[in-house]
């Protein structure tokens, strides 16, 4: 399913909007592009659930023991006062149930996922019994139910196990497992082609002549991307060229079910991309206040969305995670996900603009601390290798003392390490 053409139209203005309204707004925008498969669970890991699951069974199927133990009717049981049990011959264990029924005043061996055998309805645990030949002797105050998992109360048939647009992480594969289901309708992985543009670019390997850099923002988006559990497509580097940057673009759009291309976008001489892209229609330069990040050049090819972003290394990496991130994941199928972030102690000062997000990049010190790096330039490479986070200074916030609070986002929760 293609993107309306207009999708990514913004109305006119020189607005710049708060990162929070452009979230909003693009969350808005988006939806599943990527067709539906079924695959054995074993091979779906990491896949996004393309339909809610409802569970065939309950789970656990029957009540059952939590603990090795004797089980019993607790209605047996005197109020106060030592408890003697007569015990009967046999046992339940895991996969094998006792038969019989168990009179008031007697208890059976039962093992740990024993089915509770009839008539009992609590379980006294191994540690607090007593035992010789043919009876048991523990102590009052044992409750009702105690020790007894019952039927149904981790799922009970026909509810809900599993809703559309989860990642499907090993808990989500046990619970499916659990209740014994063997295949996962999934989403289709999303293509996504990443490329790079600016004539400086050399490729390594190659010698650098006067003037060139390194590209390194199409292995740092293919890595960022490939991440997120999409699949991944390098579409190589393109030449500061307008015929070449719209037939790579064209090429890619047909290639892949969204585009992420770095370098370009700002609207400058050399700036093609959002000239192109402008030109084919239906392209927003999003103006989103925040720091790193020029403008975010949002346009589509055929309902194919491409992102362009800044080529400042920093400035692409940042962008890519608050934006790209989260509209890749929902184009896949995923709900739109919330970052994880949790208030650190700055350990450091900072300056800032009223009026924007800014993003540096932080070291959380495991002790409830968080560092920033050195230098703010959005060029620096070192700066992302240093850092475990970002701190996110929210739009507001003028300054940042030693001792204050501020938001940590740890890259380990937007799948990167
Ligand atoms: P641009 O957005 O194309 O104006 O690029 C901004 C800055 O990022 C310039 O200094 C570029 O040389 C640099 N840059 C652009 N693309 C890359 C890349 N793929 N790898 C490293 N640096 C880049
Ligand atoms: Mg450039």
């Amino acid at each position: 399913m293609a993107l309306k053409n207009d999708c990514f139209a913004l109305p006119a203005g020189v607005k710049w909007t708060p990162v929070s309204e452009a979230l909003a707004d693009l969350r808005g925008r988006l939806t599943p592009v990527t067709g539906v498969e079924t695959v054995p669970l074993v091979n779906a890991q990491g896949r996004i659930l393309a339909a809610d699951i409802t569970s065939p069974v309950s789970l656990p199927p029957a009540d059952n023991s939590a603990v090795d133990g004797y089980a019993l009717a607790h209605a047996s049981l005197h109020p106060e006062g030592e408890q003697t049990m007569t015990l009967l011959d046999g046992r339940a264990a895991a996969g094998s149930p006792f038969a019989a029924r168990v009179p008031m005043g007697h208890a059976v061996r039962i093992l740990t996922g024993g089915v509770m055998p009839q008539d009992t309805d609590t379980v006294v645990m191994d540690e607090d019994v007593d035992i010789d030949d043919h009876a048991i002797r523990f102590g009052s105050g044992l409750k009702a139910g105690a020790n007894r998992r019952l039927a149904g109360e981790d799922v009970a048939a026909g509810d809900t196990l599993l809703t559309a647009g989860v990642r499907l992480g090993p808990a989500q594969l046990a619970h499916a497992a659990a209740v014994g289901l063997t295949v996962m309708p999934i989403h289709k992985p999303l293509r996504v082609a990443v490329l790079s543009t600016g004539d400086e670019l050399a490729q390594p390997g190659e010698a650098l002549e006067a003037g060139q850099i390194y590209d390194a923002n199409r292995p740092m988006l293919l890595a960022l991307a490939r991440a997120q559990g999409v699949e991944v497509l390098d579409a190589g580097q393109i030449p500061d060229r307008p015929d070449a940057i719209v037939a790579a673009l064209r090429d890619a759009a047909i290639a892949a079910d969204a585009v992420v291309v770095s370098g370009g976008a700002s609207g400058g001489d050399e700036d093609h991309v959002s000239r192109e892209l402008a030109k084919m229609g239906a392209m927003a330069l999003w103006r989103v206040a925040m720091k790193p990040g020029r403008p975010l050049a949002l346009g589509q090819i055929g309902g194919v969305p491409i992102f362009g972003l800044p080529g400042n290394p920093v400035a692409a990496f940042v962008c890519f995670l608050i934006f790209a991130r989260p509209a890749l994941l929902r184009l896949a199928g995923a709900e739109w996900p919330e970052t994880v972030s949790y208030p650190l102690t700055a350990r450091f000062h900072a300056k800032k603009k009223p009026g924007r997000t800014e993003y540096l990049r932080g070291r959380a010190d495991g002790q409830g601390g968080v560092d920033k790096y050195r230098s703010d330039g959005s060029g620096l490479i070192g700066g992302l290798t240093w850092s475990n986070g970002l701190v996110a200074l929210d739009h507001e916030r003028d300054a940042v003392e030693p001792g204050e609070t501020v938001t940590f986002m740890p890259y380990s929760a937007m799948g990167i390490l």
